[in-house]
């Protein structure tokens, strides 16, 4: 077991297949992109599903979710959800992306074993989204989402980000759109994770604003606490139910007591918080011959020393140097 010394045991394994992505989220990373990876810095499929067979088979993770950059960027992804499928425990898999590609990849993605996607959404109108992500994308992100649901991934759950002044006007839009088709929204507030360093907190959309654009519209009550577990967001009934929306108040609510994550980079490297500012080398190991037991090993040690919290309220607070995109998110 992945267990740290505040008794929380990791469960739920966030694995990033590139640090590339497709779109440039003005949260996220600069128009001009990043500089990505180098090939040989990131894992093959073979070392991919080795490691995700130890979490699962060794360390006991019950939850898989493929993330990035952008995962549906990886050519290899159908057959590593296969591999993953196959496994004994068979684990939970799932995917975070931003959609396009969705609409080819989805039947054949459910067809390996996939079982539900979280498809980041924060915008229905397409100037806001060439503003926000500076490609102009919109339809293709839509039609991935169509897609989802067709192929069965569901529940399909949308991830939003508000920006003041760029889509917080659209939050009960946002919620209609989902409703309607039976798509999970979630609201996650901005955090300090883009490349550029120019988050604010005073420019962050928080919880409670994020509830009170809501409660303009609907009617919002908390739903059964006890659902929640250890997921991030905190689920609310809309006009009574049956429709929920969640919030992930990640700065202002933060919920690190009950986290059960643990992140693998693109690169190999163990991270026991999005936060984190040390990581630890499993890549390295693994190229340097290292046994599964080694590596199970090191991997306890990695998540044994996570601290209590993100200490984003803490002047001694630093941002992570990598961003949310090369951490996988
Ligand atoms: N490319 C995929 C996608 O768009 O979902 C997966 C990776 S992306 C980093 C995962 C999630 O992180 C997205 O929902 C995105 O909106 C969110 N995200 C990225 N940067 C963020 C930030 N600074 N604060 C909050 N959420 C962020």
């Amino acid at each position: 077991m992945l267990v740290d010394t505040y008794g929380r045991v990791a469960t739920d394994l966030r694995v990033s297949l590139t640090d590339r992505c497709n779109l440039r989220c003005t949260y996220c990373m600069p128009p001009e992109g990043l500089d990505w990876l180098p090939k040989p810095e990131l894992l093959t499929d073979e070392e991919i599903v080795r490691l995700v067979t130890l979490a699962v088979e060794r360390l006991g993770v019950t939850e898989v979710r493929f993330t990035g950059g952008e995962p549906l960027l990886r050519r290899g992804l159908p057959g590593i959800v296969e591999r993953t499928a196959a496994l004994t425990p068979r684990p939970q898999i799932s995917l975070t992306t931003n959609g396009i590609g969705l609409d080819r990849l989805a039947a054949p993605l459910a067809a390996a074993g996939l079982d539900r996607v979280n498809v980041s959404l924060d915008t229905l109108d397409p100037e806001t989204f060439v503003r926000l992500a500076h490609r102009d994308r919109l339809s293709d992100v839509l039609k991935g989402l169509e897609a989802a649901d067709a192929a069965g991934l569901r529940p399909v759950k949308v991830n939003a980000v508000l920006m003041r002044g760029v889509n917080e006007h659209e939050a009960a839009g946002l919620l209609e759109f989902c409703a309607a088709r039976g798509y999970e929204l979630r609201f996650i507030e901005q955090m300090p994770l883009d490349a550029q360093h120019g988050w604010k907190r005073d420019d962050m959309v928080t919880a409670d604003e994020i509830l009170a654009l809501l409660g303009a519209a609907h009617e919002l009550t908390p739903d059964d606490p006890k659902a929640r577990g250890s997921a991030p967001a905190e689920l609310f009934l809309v006009d009574g139910g049956p429709v929920r929306v969640g919030v992930i108040g990640s700065v202002t609510r933060p919920f690190c007591g009950a986290c059960d994550r643990v992140r693998l980079t693109a690169d190999g490297q163990i991270r026991n918080c999005l936060f984190a500012t040390e990581e630890s080398d499993l890549r390295g190991a693994m190229r340097a011959g290292a046994s599964d037991d080694e590596l199970a090993e090191r991997w306890r040690r990695a998540v044994h020393r996570k601290k209590p919290g993100h200490g984003i309220d803490d002047p001694s607070f630093l941002q992570p140097a990598r961003p949310m995109s090369a951490i996988g998110g």
